[in-house]
């Protein structure tokens, strides 16, 4: 049976998925190549080898990490939209290759762009409390944004900025195929689900990506803002942790 994957236009088949990832590795090898005459050899947040999980099983159709390095490759060289024109960095995403959780956030902002890694300011100082709460660490998951390239002042990504990107965040997804895929707020919502949901109704509710379940959360951004909402995601959290028959550590449940 054929996997069929949610896109905000429309819905496409596995095949297609592995269609669009096949085109993108084709750009990337002339990326490879520009990139090489340009001197640059590595990319901030593309998997470092000291980071990783300890071995997880090998996935029967994907060499996922060989495909998250080219397609962190291809984010570090694109210009298919105009936010690369004030990127210090692009954020591919960083973490796992044989993930449980996805989390999906917006987009870089000003400490993410500086170093290249997502979710690194101090929003992402709280999704890492977040992530240990539920018993993993950041190297054991998988963390990423709808837009690679920070939106100047922060401001909100364009659909037109989202539509170029999404296909990278897609094949991510391909190259993952995490258990849980985890939308933190509106954008990565509205991007993984439909145009127009709203996450302040959708939000501890599954749906789905294709065949993953996607738990719909508040992004760390808006918690900084509005701690007592940090009641609500402990709670989506936990729905994910049951659906991943898991259970947090005796230390995080009692806080
Ligand atoms: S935001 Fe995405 S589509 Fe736009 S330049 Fe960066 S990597 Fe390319």
């Amino acid at each position: 049976m054929s996997t069929v994957v949610r896109t905000p236009s429309r819905t496409t088949t596995q095949a297609e998925v592995k269609r669009d990832l096949s085109r993108l590795l084709d750009e990337l090898e002339r990326h490879v190549v520009c990139l090489g005459e340009e001197g640059i050899t590595e990319v901030a947040g593309a998997l470092p080898e000291e980071k990783q999980s300890p071995p997880a099983p090998v996935k029967a159709e994907t060499n996922g990490r060989a495909e998250l390095q080219a397609i962190a490759l291809a984010v570090a060289a694109c210009k298919k939209c105009p936010l690369h024109a004030k990127r210090h960095q692009a954020v591919p995403g960083q973490g796992s290759p044989n993930p449980d959780i996805l989390f999906v956030g917006e987009g870089p902002g000003e400490d993410e762009d500086r170093q290249g890694l997502a979710f690194v300011g101090r929003a992402g100082q709280l999704l890492t409390r977040l992530i240990r709460r539920m018993g993993y660490t950041r190297e054991q998951v998988f963390i990423a944004n709808v837009v690679k390239c920070r939106p100047p002042e922060n401001r909100k990504p364009m659909p037109d900025e989202i539509a170029e990107c999404f296909p990278y965040l897609k094949a991510q997804i391909a190259a993952l195929q995490p258990k849980v895929i985890v939308a933190l707020g509106a954008v990565a919502l509205e991007a993984l689900v439909a145009p127009g949901v709203r996450i302040s109704r959708l939000r501890g509710q599954w749906q789905t990506f294709g065949e993953i379940p996607l738990m719909p959360t508040y992004h760390p951004a808006y918690l900084l803002r509005n701690q007592s909402a940090m009641w609500d995601v402990w709670h989506d959290m936990q729905q994910v942790l049951e659906r991943l028959v898991r259970s947090a550590p005796p230390s995080a449940k009692h806080r």
